[in-house]
């Protein structure tokens, strides 16, 4: 799946596509959870832990003991868990379907079995490949390059930069093409630059992987001697690919400048675009990827095209064919043979964040297919897990977290009336979408291959490619989603100001039919309330209620914002991530004021909606204190250093334990729960609010 731009998810989402196929996860860990009055799982519980003093070690202590990371993951959480769950309930609904008579069902299963068939994927080794790597050895010129980077873009290949279709920031009713920074694989931009001893360590390290790779595919295809007459060996690939990887690296920006959406916002023609890159056709690309035609472009980086132009004119043509292989083995490697898929999460799985073994294949294939056939496979999940009533109970709690956020808006002190006007207009455009999509997508016209595992990928890759090239020039469409129904997430998109809840989120811990209320509003709730609440943080509040990119502040009431905004940047700076690495606050803003936010919406709202006060008490605790053990619990998770490191180091969300700690610690309806008092941990002296 396409990574957005700009879209504001609950949990930490997967890197990049290839990052995302390399995402290792568990073993079959069928959960228990011990009922309860409450619905809290009192086993994770520490009585030993004072709650006033690190409230995570409390409501976690005993996941934190009892819940060891399995192998195959680099963390286990509450949500990997429901995650797996999910995973079990599709593998069931994929192995039925390989037998059904419904055209769209067959061709999920069918997706599914062919990637379940390793023999014969084994078997194909690196053959698929042949075709691409034939056409990247006749590169002759860097002037041929246009045509070939289309083809590598549409089969799922990043190389270079990256193009597709994005509302237009400033006219958000239409969707416009985009051409955006890219081209590398490590995580980040900064990877290639940071100097300290781990980092360079990691260089090496991914040095070593890229001539794996590449030695790996020159044994297992044909490899035409380059145009240059010199013979296409794979030696030294990982210095090209380096050189390459750091040019483009060096003019793109770093995640905190990247959270400025004017940063990112630079409309031109395709003329003008054709003037910043004069070694690159864009005529040629453009209908090498099957766009319409094209009158607007957001290049959201123009220096990165410029660099990217300088690039290719400056490096030899056989150095450019090393850096397209080895982005093309890379986009390919966890559909090819075992070589290529455990070398690949030998890198992205284990170096990367810590995981110790590859995944069993049913649930890659499980994650490969909601990839690539999300909403046909969405379907049979929904009429499985997320009955008509879920929607409806689920629909009735957003809008009182909307009439919440309503009384919270008109109470601020710090804000005055022109603004307040504006931002309640935009409070009340949300619109809502819950579980799944009113209209599916349509699958139709994607040619799904028993027995063709990398064919299909590839295929599908095209077709969704070209679906994304079909938006361009047109309204824009707001009833699609950009996760699956399946998927344990939720998403505000701040360009169509609506609220997305996938199915797969709206279920135990997070949610449950009839449980005690202070359990839902404490974990689903807080759900709600941060994605609503993103639509008002630092980048959020920069857009308007119909998604346009359009400043709706009055100046004082902007100073005042980022005031506020910096007791939060200042809190969280100060945490530690893992080892020497601390949260960087500016990163983590926007889901730090959306998890602040979203907690005390849904405080609000579930006192008003109760009337919990001198509620009865279950399980020893109070109304107040379950709801904020449930938050606290939805979040228990073991990580791996190594991932840690990663998440901190790109990642917008604070590690778990400080989004429970960093907010609790700011509210002082916890403090009262707790019988907390000044001077304790959960307690600050200065609490940070914004909304
Ligand atoms: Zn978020």
């Amino acid at each position: 799946m396409r990574r957005h731009l700009i879209a504001f998810a609950f949990v930490a989402l997967p890197l990049a596509v290839a990052l995302a196929h390399a995402q290792p996860a568990t073993p079959v860990a069928q959960a228990f959870r011990p009922a309860s009055e409450s619905g809290l799982d009192l086993s994770l519980i520490d009585r030993g832990a004072d709650p006033c003093t690190d409230f995570y070690a409390y409501a976690c202590g005993g996941w934190t003991k009892n819940q060891p990371i399995p192998a195959d993951r680099s963390s286990w959480g509450v949500a990997e868990r429901l995650q797996e769950e999910n995973e079990t309930r599709l593998r069931k609904i994929l192995e039925d379907a390989g037998k059904s008579s419904d055209p769209e069902t067959r061709k999920v299963g069918d997706y599914y079995a062919s990637c379940m068939d390793e023999p014969r994927i084994d078997a194909r080794g690196a053959a698929a490949l042949q075709p691409l790597l034939d056409k990247i050895a006749a590169l002759s010129s860097a002037r041929d390059l246009p045509p070939l980077v289309a083809e590598l873009h549409t089969m799922g290949a990043g190389v270079f930069f990256g193009f597709g279709a994005e509302a237009d920031f400033k006219e958000a009713s239409v969707v416009r093409a985009i051409a955006d920074q890219g081209g590398i694989g490590l995580p980040d931009r900064d990877y290639y630059f940071r100097d300290d001893p781990k980092s360079a360590e990691l260089r090496k390290q991914y040095g070593e992987h890229v001539n794996k790779m590449m030695a790996l595919l020159g044994t297992a295809v044909r490899l035409k001697p380059d145009t240059t007459g010199k013979a296409a060996g794979t030696a030294g690939a990982a210095d090209t690919v380096m050189k390459i990887e750091t040019a483009l690296a060096k003019a793109s920006l770093d995640v905190v400048a990247r959270r400025d959406p004017a940063a990112l916002y630079h409309k031109m023609t395709p003329a003008e675009l054709q003037a910043l890159t004069p070694s690159f056709n864009w005529t040629q690309y453009f209908t090498g990827v099957g766009a319409p035609p094209i009158d607007a472009i957001n290049v959201t980086v123009p220096d990165f095209f410029k660099a990217f132009d300088q690039l290719i004119g400056s490096t030899p043509v056989a150095d450019l064919q090393t850096y397209l292989r080895w982005q093309l083995v890379h986009a390919s490697a966890v559909m090819l043979s075992k070589p290529f898929v455990d070398e690949n999460f030998g890198f992205y799985g284990t170096t990367l964040t810590g995981a110790k073994e590859l995944r069993p294949r049913w649930k890659r294939c499980v994650q490969y297919t909601d990839s690539d056939l999300g909403e046909a496979l969405g379907k049979a999940f929904v009429r499985e897990a997320f009955p008509a009533s879920a929607k409806e109970d689920t629909l009735k709690m957003v809008r009182e977290l909307e009439s919440s956020m309503e009384t919270d808006i008109k109470g601020l002190s710090w804000m005055t009336d022109a603004t307040r006007q504006q931002a309640l207009v935009k409070l009340h455009a949300v619109a809502n979408k819950i579980g799944y999509p009113d209209r599916w997508r349509d699958y139709g016209p994607l040619q799904i291959v028993r027995g063709d595992a990398i064919g299909n990928s590839q295929r599908a890759n095209r077709f969704e490619f070209q679906r994304q090239m079909n938006r361009i020039g047109k309204p824009l469409d707001k009833g699609e989603w950009e996760m699956t129904p399946p998927t344990v997430n939720a998403y505000y998109n701040p360009l169509q100001n609506n609220i997305n809840f996938p199915a797969g989120i709206l279920q135990p811990p997070f949610y449950k039919a009839g449980a005690d209320p202070a359990f839902n509003y404490g974990a689903a709730g807080s759900v709600i309330g941060h994605e609503l609440t993103h639509g008002f943080d630092d980048e959020g509040r920069q857009f308007d209620a119909q998604g346009n990119l359009k400043d709706w502040w009055t100046e004082t009431d902007a100073k005042a914002f980022d005031d506020r905004a910096q007791c939060t940047v200042d809190q969280y700076s100060g945490f530690t991530a893992v080892d020497d690495v601390k949260v960087n606050g500016k990163l983590t803003l926007g889901e730090n004021v959306a998890d602040n936010g979203g907690l005390r919406i849904a405080l609000m709202a579930y006192l008003t909606s109760t009337g919990s006060a001198g509620g009865k008490t279950l399980d020893g605790f109070t109304p107040e204190q379950r709801f904020f053990l449930s938050y606290g619990q939805s979040w228990c998770t073991n990580s791996r250093p190594e991932r840690e490191r990663m998440l901190a180091q790109t990642n917008p969300h604070s590690p778990p334990h400080f989004r429970v700690n960093g907010v609790v610690s700011n509210v002082p309806e916890f403090a009262k729960a707790f019988s907390c008092k000044a001077g304790q941990p959960m307690v600050r002296a200065t609490s940070c609010r914004v909304w």
